[in-house]
């Protein structure tokens, strides 16, 4: 539904988005995932018709972004991050008015609002002037706004930012309530955002797709490097070789504290290397009192690459 094929985005000197290329699946709800500045705005902007790249190639429904834009406008419906709504008129009003500029006619309009009003669950408010609602409410008067053209394209730029935790959640269960009939692109910032809501997530950083598939293929895929974390009473350097010398441990680390050697030992790709460490152990006669496995999650991914766009962008 979504097609990006080396896409790449300069301002200036700053390369915003560099040579990227994903694809978004009809019915997927897809989270863009990446720290600030990454670039989710501007690929955004982009497939949105609101900028053009600098190279690559970028469909929707089949039409050209950058030649078709009358016709990938249709196709989607999009809130940008602070959705651009008149406080003084009334959300009716507002949906009649911005029904108008579609080239709906009163009756197109008044299905239209009908349909909106009831997806995006804002039956007693439609009277309220938008001045009046919460941010919460007002951000569903904007995705009710990107979807009164009824598209099938969802793109969504950091669609929770600014609510509170009581609001984040209802956005959430809209998105997922609206993802049974939209393909969904959206952005975030927050991990736990896009892992709750996600059937497929891209992850961005300094304007490059670092990963992306299924939130429990990247987690696999951050837990292949897992560390074992073990505790044995006996001396450190016959336990550093001895552990060093099982087949599959690639690194030893020691810790000694009380008496007691802590040790992260690091294995190759698939390897479990617990039962021969255990079997050392007993054959020496080391005591152990701990041995687990250090599972890294998406977060410590997450943190991880943050850390690095922030010391990169430090270096510019
Ligand atoms: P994100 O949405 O992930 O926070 P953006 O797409 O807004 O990231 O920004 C990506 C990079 O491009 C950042 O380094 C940002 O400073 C830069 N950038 C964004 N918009 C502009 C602009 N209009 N002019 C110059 N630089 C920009």
């Amino acid at each position: 539904m979504i097609s990006v094929k080396n896409l790449t985005k300069r301002y200036g000197p700053v390369l915003a988005v560099s040579d990227i290329s994903f694809e978004v699946q009809a019915g997927q709800i897809v989270g863009f995932l990446g720290p600030n500045g990454a670039g989710k705005s501007t690929t955004i902007r982009i497939l949105t018709c609101y900028q053009p790249a600098t190279s690559g190639q970028a469909t929707i429904a089949g039409y050209d972004v950058f030649t078709q834009s009358v016709q990938v406008r249709r196709q989607i419906g999009y809130l940008p991050e602070s959705a651009p709504l008149y406080p003084e008129m009334r959300v009716r009003e507002y949906l009649h008015f911005r029904g108008k500029l579609h080239g709906l006619d009163r009756a197109a309009r008044d299905a239209a609002i009908a349909r909106v009003t009831d997806r995006c669950w804002l039956g007693e408010f439609i009277n309220r002037p938008i001045g009046q609602l919460s941010k919460g409410m007002r951000q569903r008067v904007g995705l009710a706004d990107a979807m009164l053209h009824n598209p099938k394209v969802l793109i969504l730029d950091e669609p929770t930012i600014g609510l509170d935790p009581t609001q984040i959640q209802e956005q959430r269960k809209l998105i997922t309530e609206l993802g049974k009939s939209h393909t969904i692109l959206f952005s975030s910032h927050t991990l736990s955002e896009v892992e709750r809501l996600c059937s497929h997530v891209i992850v961005i950083a300094s304007g490059r797709i670092l990963a992306s598939g299924t939130p429990e293929k990247l987690r696999q895929s951050v837990s292949a490097g897992s560390r074992l974390i073990a505790e044995m009473k006996g001396p450190a350097e016959e336990i550093r070789r001895g552990v060093s010398a099982i087949a599959g441990v690639k690194k030893v680390d020691l810790d000694g504290r009380d008496g007691w050697q802590r040790l992260s030992i690091e294995a190759g790709d698939g390897q479990d290397v617990r039962e021969p460490i255990f079997a050392l152990s007993a054959a020496r006669g080391w005591t152990m009192r701990e041995m687990r496995r250090e599972v890294a999650s998406l977060e410590d991914f997450f943190v991880k690459i943050t850390a690095e766009q922030r010391a990169q962008s430090g270096k510019r």
